[in-house]
């Protein structure tokens, strides 16, 4: 199993990192191991002082494919869940200052929150603007909608197939809105997706 992710996918979460829009999806992946199942609360880790969140979209892909076409591309997946893309934002920084690669800033263990529950993408209102949301200590901070993706589902199921075959049971987190930000020992995370509670993390 593997986990791919898309890097700045919504303008308004670009433009607030100060990032240029990428002119195809920029992905980059977590390991296995990254995986923080069964709402499990996060330790802050101590290798960085600017933990931050960002709230996903995460697709479970179901069929095997490499190099997929556009029109078979949503066969892949039938189920979306809630994720969190756990970011050392102050690593990430330095890595980008370097021109290294990113890993120790977005791959460590347990940097990939996931619900245990997913939602068949049928059954929603509207499979084509998935609406999701992070709460942080009662407060709303992040809205997105997935009709604003600057890549959508099926685009990244296309891009990210020619170069890494997708196998069964594999996520792909498909990029965080607006509204990142830090937190701290104490915090309680809640992800929701079209009103339905998916994910609790707290930060311990
Ligand atoms: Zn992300």
């Amino acid at each position: 199993m593997k986990i791919i992710c898309v890097g700045r996918n919504y303008v308004a979460h670009a433009a607030e990192l100060g990032n240029e829009i990428p002119d195809s999806p920029m992905l980059f992946m977590k390991p296995h191991s990254a995986i923080l199942a069964n709402n499990k609360p996060l330790y802050y880790p101590d290798f960085t002082n600017d933990l931050n969140y960002e709230a996903e979209l995460v697709l479970k892909i179901c069929k095997n494919g490499r190099s997929i076409q556009p029109e078979f591309a949503d066969s892949y997946y039938q189920q979306v869940g809630f994720g969190i893309d756990f970011t050392a934002r102050d690593l990430q920084q330095k890595c980008k200052e370097k021109g290294h690669p990113w890993e120790i800033a977005k791959a460590w263990d347990n940097s990939a929150a996931l619900s245990n529950d997913f939602i068949n993408v049928s059954s929603l209102p509207n499979p084509a603007a998935i609406k999701f949301e992070m709460n942080l200590n009662g407060k709303v901070v992040q809205q997105g909608d997935s009709s604003l993706m600057i890549y959508s589902f099926n685009d990244i199921i296309c891009y990210a197939s020619r170069f890494f075959k997708l196998q069964v049971g594999d996520y792909i987190y498909t990029g965080t809105p607006a509204g990142v930000g830090p937190v701290k020992k104490g915090d309680i995370l809640i992800g929701s997706i079209e009103g339905r509670q998916m994910l609790t993390c707290a930060i311990k």
